[in-house]
């Protein structure tokens, strides 16, 4: 797919991503705004996600996207949505369900597609990886775009050590890094360093850790009371599922923080052999074999108790498969 082609006539452009925005989400929107904008001078392009994390301030013109969204649902020509599928656009979803052509661009595996035009790439690393590849005219990509877009792919590879790293991914880099931004500082400053706060509440999640299913499997939850006690946001709390999933022997690491009363975010990793995209497909969410996520209701007991009944499941259906 070329985008300057899907978009071709198009006077006004729309971009969206998920909702609690990661990296990847924020690399892929903020490259392909910066990337139209320079394309289609002529054209309106507006940008549209939940207020990033203040680590990716250091992307260009980070502070054109719009964080509170108009009552009245404007109808953009193009929408174009990114790193996920309609329902987890937040409020941007009315922009692209009214839009006159709706673009969807992601590599989440759970994800079917729900644009006029879809492209979902399942074996890519990032969606930044595919915004990159979208862009036909490589000479307009200046230090810039290649700087969010990177930083969008060290996002979702865990700076390249996931098995979602190809040498597709690679190339990408390299051609990204000649660019000429600091790659390391860059590195260290949106993916490695966290704020003394993040660092306690994942000390404390670890130490919270429950380890089950003969040590299978790790589950660790933050209540709301202690994310007040913080003044933690969402996104403080990224890393923390990796760190456990980092237990040797641990094939799946469940890590969940409270939303209300019985409602948590469950995020889900696994080693290899759990599919956890399935398992958060199965509860109304989505993701990748080796990261998912999804929103439960329930007591923090109910919830493990659901979970682990799939991960057992399929651990016992590969033993079989082994057997056999
Ligand atoms: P997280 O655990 O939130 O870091 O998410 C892991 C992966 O699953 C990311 O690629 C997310 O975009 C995806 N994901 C998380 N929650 C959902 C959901 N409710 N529906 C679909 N995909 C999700
Ligand atoms: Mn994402
Ligand atoms: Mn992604």
């Amino acid at each position: 797919m070329n985008i300057l082609e899907e978009i071709k006539g198009a006077s006004t452009i729309g971009i969206g991503g998920h909702l609690r925005p990661d990296g990847d989400c924020i690399g892929a929107s903020m490259g392909l705004y910066l990337y139209l904008i320079k394309a289609c001078p002529e054209a309106k392009v507006e940008i549209f996600l939940e207020k990033p994390a203040d680590v990716f301030s250091c992307i260009s013109k980070i502070d054109q996207i719009h964080t509170d969204f108009a009552t009245e649902v404007e109808q953009f020509d193009v929408f174009i949505a990114l790193d996920t599928s309609k329902e987890r656009l937040g409020e941007a979803r009315g922009y692209f369900e009214h839009a006159k052509k709706r673009i969807n661009i992601d590599h989440h595996v759970s994800n079917s597609g729900c644009g006029d035009v879809d492209h979902i790439r399942p074996k890519a690393s990032s969606t930044s990886e595919l915004v990159y590849e979208m862009i036909g005219d490589k000479s307009l990509i200046d230090e810039e775009i290649a700087k969010a877009l990177y930083i969008g792919i060290i996002h979702d590879t865990g700076v390249f050590q996931y098995s979602n790293t190809s040498p597709a991914t690679l190339k990408i880099a390299a051609e990204l890094v000649a660019y000429g931004f600091d790659f390391s500082k860059l590195i260290e400053e949106t993916f490695y360093e966290k704020t003394y706060v993040q660092t306690q509440i994942l000390g404390r999640a670890l130490l919270e850790s429950i380890l089950f299913m003969n040590g299978k499997c790790v589950v660790s939850m933050v209540d709301k009371k202690t994310m007040k006690f913080y003044k933690a946001q969402p996104y403080d709390l990224e890393g923390i599922v990796s760190q456990l999933r980092n237990i040797k022997e641990v094939e799946c690491a469940i890590f969940m923080y409270q939303l209300d009363t019985l409602e948590y975010k469950v995020s889900l990793r696994s080693g290899g052999k759990v599919d956890v995209a399935k398992i958060a497909s199965f509860f109304g969410g989505g993701g990748h074999k080796r990261a998912a996520g999804v929103t439960m209701q329930g007591t923090f007991h109910d919830i493990v108790n659901n979970l682990s009944a799939h991960i057992d499941a399929q651990l016992k259906e590969i033993g079989k498969q082994a057997e056999d």
